[in-house]
């Protein structure tokens, strides 16, 4: 269950614009350098659904190298999009329809975005001559498809 930042989203009565992959509700539209993690590597905007209620919510997740430092075997977002076996979990805390501590349903990812394409070693960082590029998001559109699971068409 997420923690419901009442204090953040008590500030305004706008809707946030999405939710970030630690559940906090951001109010401008989503870019992949606004995403919590800076050295993020993929940066993926999708649509989930609260298993209990229908609700409908836009929200981010990462990844960076050092997630696979930590999780050699953690998938990548584009090898996640491609199984559609992208997930956020439970649904932002935002509500009470008693989903909050349900799980939410992946529906559709609407942007995707990457950079900093795998490396061999740190040392190769050095030998690059375009870092801008290197550091600078692209987005791909090819990975910007329906997600929706079985389990969640078939109820
Ligand atoms: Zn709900």
């Amino acid at each position: 269950m997420h923690k419901s930042y009442e204090d953040i989203r008590g500030l305004t009565d706008r809707e946030p614009e999405w939710w970030d992959e630690h559940g906090v509700p951001r109010y401008r539209k989503f870019a992949p350098s606004d995403c919590p993690d800076i050295y993020a590597s993929e940066a993926v905007l999708f649509e989930v659904r609260c298993q209990g209620c229908g609700r409908r919510y836009h929200v981010g997740q990462t990844r960076s190298g050092l997630d696979y430092v930590k999780h050699p075997k953690m998938w990548s977002i584009g090898d996640l999009i491609k199984a559609k076996a992208l997930e956020y979990g439970d649904p932002p805390n935002d509500h009470r329809c008693g989903g909050n501590s349900m799980n939410s349903e992946p529906r559709r990812v609407i942007e995707y975005w990457s950079r900093l394409r795998p490396l061999e070693g740190l040392r190769e960082v050095w030998r690059l001559k375009d870092i801008a590029g290197y550091m600078e998001w692209r987005r791909d559109s090819g990975f910007e498809v329906d997600i929706t699971r079985d389990w969640v068409k078939g109820g």
